[in-house]
């Protein structure tokens, strides 16, 4: 009988501090990329920075690194200065567009928009194929639904859900 009891008030403490976490990663983990002409397109930070979780790993593809799989340590990746300042030498190729087509070397590209490594040679065919233009056309839906969602929080913080929860 104690053990339900010592239980309950545990789990109502763990509810309660998910909701601020809840509403801190939801932002964080989108990216709005925003084109020349104004075109916006959200895509998943870590697609943004190019990990890849590949064989129980998370792997950096611009800085050829490899963490393990933990969340804080990836994150931790993404704003250390190394990365960043990496990162900058790889610029979305301005001819691919909305694609966000980012060239690592002669041969491999990494597309933004799916969180791959396209060859080079299979390029031009992986941005007209239908995975990639149904991604590209949800990067640029959720841009849409993310004006919505800033609007909404801005007229009802985070207090209403928190309430919510409360109750
Ligand atoms: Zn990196
Ligand atoms: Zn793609």
């Amino acid at each position: 009988m104690s053990i339900p009891a010592l239980r309950q008030p545990n789990l109502t403490k763990k509810d309660h501090e998910k909701t601020p976490f809840k509403l801190i990663p939801d932002k964080r983990d989108f990216f709005i990329v925003t084109l020349k002409g104004g075109k916006k397109l959200v895509v998943s930070s870590d697609a943004y920075h190019g990990i890849l979780t590949a064989g129980g790993f998370y792997r950096c593809v611009f800085c050829e690194s490899e963490m393990v799989l933990d969340i804080l340590c990836k994150e931790r990746h993404k704003s250390s200065q190394n990365h960043r300042k990496i990162l900058e030498n790889y610029p979305h190729v301005e001819e691919y567009k909305e694609n966000l087509i980012r060239k690592i070397t002669a041969s491999t590209n990494y597309c933004t928009v799916c969180n791959v490594i396209v060859l080079s040679h299979f390029l031009q065919k992986h941005v007209l194929a239908e995975a990639h233009i149904k991604e590209l056309n949800k990067a640029l839906t959720r841009a849409e639904s993310y004006k919505e969602r800033i609007s909404q929080s801005d007229e009802y913080p985070p207090l209403s859900n928190y309430n919510k929860n409360k109750i």
